[in-house]
């Protein structure tokens, strides 16, 4: 059996007939960049996430970078975010001039530790970028009662989380801004590249709005120094038609995430996932069981990934080996972290400064999960990971 880790062309056939006349529509109209399409999406995409506001750009890595230039962030500012994360959410920080003051993350649920945080503040920091991985609320609470406090600006970076919730609230709208990807792989992706910035703030709205138009608040008046981020009429409408099956994915998605919590804890492989116990907490990893699963921490966790942990790095290597042998996909998000990335040597870090996502990328391993996959498949999954032969390692 067949198990790839992404597999996107059931979904697109479900849909083939309504996308493509979406794009006979768009064809016809003579209208390729913003207008009615977009416009219907950002208010539709807002709602979705309880904001006020949805401001269309170009990508996921574009939200970013326009809300640091929205907040005048630059040389001599810090922005503290994860070191465990795709790297737009740090090569933003760089491309304004700032510094990216990396916190480390919690091994049970990949996110940021807010107390490690609170530690790394100084009176040069600007902003926090928590990201949303994999999928599920970062802890918000700590962040946003010091950037209330200090005048600390909390930019979302949710592009892997649209539709999760923290304590109820959908993220995206939690703090300043958010930023939304809709890169194919993200939980609401177009057929092609595209983002979203969502926001309460009707002032700040207005700015990214002229942001993305290369600063112009009128045609020729450049009031500020923009860039060009735009969205597609043709990306709009395909994503229009997707957003209104996506809390059916979310489900989905869910459902299956909780068929391999079942199968892989009946199977002895690990012990249930223990929920939050607080970020500062070890994980228990002295049951003797091989795999650590994910712990959801937060109340709607949206499984962008489902991704375990192993006890060491050789059997995590050896594990995607044996799968991939198998014929089932699966990937390490993210085997470098951040602060060891060679472009951003002149920040300072080495080995071992953040010591959790370093082992996160030494342990981790992300299986199948898309909503499509069936729960024979699922199954195969599990028996193989009870195949492989933990005990040579
Ligand atoms: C995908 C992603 C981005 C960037 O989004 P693009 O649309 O690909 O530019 C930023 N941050 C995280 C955490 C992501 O997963």
């Amino acid at each position: 059996m067949n198990v790839p880790l992404l597999d996107l062309s059931r979904q697109h056939q479900a849909l083939k007939d309504e996308l493509m006349a979406a794009f006979a529509k768009t064809l016809d109209s003579g209208r390729f960049i913003l207008g009615s399409e977009v416009e219907a999406l950002e208010q539709e995409t807002a709602r979705y996430c309880q904001a006020r506001h949805g401001i269309a750009c170009a990508s996921g890595s574009d939200a970013l970078l326009l809300s640091l230039m929205a907040f005048g962030i630059g040389p001599g500012d810090e922005v503290i975010t994860s070191p465990y994360s795709f790297f737009a959410t740090a090569s933003c920080i760089a491309r304004m001039g700032a510094k990216a003051v990396f916190a480390d993350i919690s091994l049970r649920c990949f996110n940021l530790d807010p107390q490690d945080v609170l530690r790394k503040i100084t009176p040069r920091t600007k902003a926090i970028i928590p990201v949303h991985l994999f999928g599920q609320s970062a802890d918000m609470a700590p962040c946003l009662a010091v950037a209330r406090e200090k005048g600390i600006k909390i930019i979302e970076d949710a592009a892997q989380a649209i539709g999760a919730e923290y304590r109820g609230q959908r993220v995206g709208g939690i703090g300043d801004v958010g930023c939304l990807s809709f890169f194919p792989t993200k939980n609401l992706g177009g057929l092609g590249d595209g983002g979203m910035l969502v926001t309460n703030d009707s002032a700040l709205a207005e700015k990214l709005k002229i942001l993305r138009l290369h600063g112009a608040k009128t045609e020729y008046n450049h009031q500020w120094l923009g860039i060009n981020s735009r969205l597609d009429a043709i990306q709009a409408s395909f994503l229009r038609i997707k957003l209104r099956h996506l809390d059916e994915w979310t489900e989905a998605r869910q459902r299956n995430a909780s068929l391999y919590i079942a199968k892989i804890t009946a199977a002895g492989l690990a012990d249930a996932p223990s929920g939050c116990q607080g970020c500062a907490n070890p994980v228990p990893s002295s049951s003797g069981k091989p795999i650590i699963l994910p712990a959801a921490c937060q109340s709607r966790h949206v499984y962008n990934q489902f991704v375990i942990r192993t006890v060491n790095p050789s059997a995590r290597n050896a594990l995607r080996q044996f799968l991939q042998d198998g014929n089932i996909g699966s990937r390490v998000y993210y085997p470098v972290s951040l602060h060891q990335q060679p472009c951003f040597a002149s920040w300072g870090y080495r080995a071992g400064d953040l010591p959790n996502s370093e082992a996160a990328n030494q342990t981790s391993l992300a299986l199948p999960i898309f909503p499509e996959l069936t729960e024979s498949q699922i199954t195969h999954v599990v028996d193989s990971l009870a195949a492989f032969n933990w005990n040579s390692l």
